[in-house]
């Protein structure tokens, strides 16, 4: 697959899957009033990953320098666009709090504020009671190296998604719910629309596929072999978070510990992640398995949040990331495909709104220079830029 600039004057868009991604991108297209613009989605915004994901807003972890400049930029995007709705409650910048044990991990804890410091981040290493002032509602460990990252955040996925949608409908956008795109229509090597599981076909000049981690078996047909991890179980990109509920009181700010992560999910809930468990999903052997590794997390809360002792789990929600190959963006055209457009990524609630401008803009025909470090092709030709994205978020 070889990725090439050669937009075509867009006058219908068809976007398919209004998760964070398809949602950021109406609303950007809709506002700049490029064309008729149609939303499709299986189910309804926000639904899919972006509705189980941890939502944790940062650049933290990224690498290298330009998909961090990029992060932080999309940092800035979610702060303008919380201002755009009125400060909404799906938009949380309360900062995070982390520690580190091992010696191995302390040490890269400590390297890492140094980098990121550095690059002008907020991130500074905090004592214990500093840290215990900050968030008095959780046991911080005496003998850990603690961490305060002051402008992260987080973003509730699906709030956020319906949000926008719903902007982007109220400026001309087009919503179809619970119609499942089953084929990209091709003809004379161009992508001319979709027909939908009850044979609809809807006609456009571009059709952009946000369609998370389903996006392989739709490009699939069309001989496009997507550089995402398998969604299959093992492959690591299974998740599971749980929302528990009766805390009181409970934590305000973002929490990263060796054995748990977690953040508020409403006013007496927390929304709870684990990476150990995350390996250990297996989504098709689901529910036994399911309910002891969700007990397993609310044992884990209930040690460090003391108002967690009676928490209940309120919902196990299993998940799949949306995990390119080497962790960065799949975004842009594909060259033997006029006609198609690709924006699948990791770390997507972070992402999105950036993500969608630097898309309309290529939509409306300027290559952003940012999204051609993303492009979908790079793996297979090998892009010597992008290193692993050591980040799991
Ligand atoms: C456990 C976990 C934790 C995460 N933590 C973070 C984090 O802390 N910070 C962060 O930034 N990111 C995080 N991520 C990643 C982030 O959640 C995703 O990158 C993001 O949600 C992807 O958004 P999306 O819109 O591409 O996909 P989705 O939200 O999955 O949306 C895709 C949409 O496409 C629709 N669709 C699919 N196929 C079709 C079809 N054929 N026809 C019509 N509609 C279709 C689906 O119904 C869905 O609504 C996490 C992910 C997981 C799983």
């Amino acid at each position: 697959m070889i990725s090439s600039w050669n937009p075509s004057p867009v006058t219908r868009t068809v976007i398919v899957g209004a998760g964070i991604v398809g949602a950021a991108l109406a609303d950007q297209l809709a506002t700049r009033r490029a064309g008729d613009v149609v939303l499709i989605d299986r189910s309804r915004p926000g639904l899919g990953t972006s509705r189980t994901s941890f939502g944790w807003l940062n650049a933290n972890k990224k690498l290298p320098r330009t998909y961090f400049d990029f992060s932080v930029e999309a940092m800035r995007d979610w702060s303008r666009l919380a201002r755009e709705f009125g400060e909404p409650s799906w938009y949380q910048p309360v900062g995070n709090l982390a520690w580190a044990r091992s010696l191995r991990a302390r040490e890269e804890l400590a390297e890492r504020v140094d980098r990121l410091q550095a690059w002008g981040y907020g991130a500074e290493i905090v004592t214990a009671s500093r840290a215990q002032r900050l968030e008095p509602n959780v046991t911080i460990p005496s003998d850990a190296e603690i961490a305060f990252f002051a402008d992260e955040g987080y973003v509730c996925g699906c709030q956020a998604a319906q949000a926008l949608v719903q902007r982007a409908t109220s400026r001309g956008a087009k919503l179809i719910t619970d119609a499942e795109v089953r084929e990209l229509v091709v003809s004379h090597n161009r992508v001319t629309g979709v027909r939908l599981a009850n044979g609809e076909l809807i006609a456009a000049e571009t059709v952009v596929c946000c369609a998370g981690w389903r996006s392989p078996e739709l490009l699939a047909p069309l001989g496009i072999d997507l550089a995402l991890t398998a969604s299959t179980p093992g492959a690591g990109t299974r998740g599971l978070t749980v929302t528990i509920d009766g805390i009181t009181p409970r934590p305000d700010r973002v929490i990263h510990t060796p054995e748990l992560d977690l953040r508020p999910k409403g006013e007496h809930r927390l929304l709870l992640e684990a990476y150990d468990i995350d390996t250990q999903v297996d989504i098709i052997r689901a529910n036994y398995h399911l309910r002891e590794r969700a007990q397993e997390l609310l044992i884990r809360a209930g040690m460090l949040v003391p108002g967690a002792g009676s928490a209940t789990i309120a919902e196990a929600s299993p998940c799949v990331r949306p995990l390119p190959l080497d962790g960065h963006p799949l975004v842009g055209p594909v060259s033997h495909q006029h006609g198609l457009y690709i924006a699948v990524t990791h770390s997507g609630i972070t992402l999105a709104p950036t993500l969608a401008r630097h898309i309309a803009l290529e939509l409306l025909d300027t290559e952003s220079p940012i999204l051609r470090h993303y492009r979908p092709d790079r793996t297979s030709s090998g892009n010597p830029d992008l290193g692993p994205d050591e980040g799991s978020y």
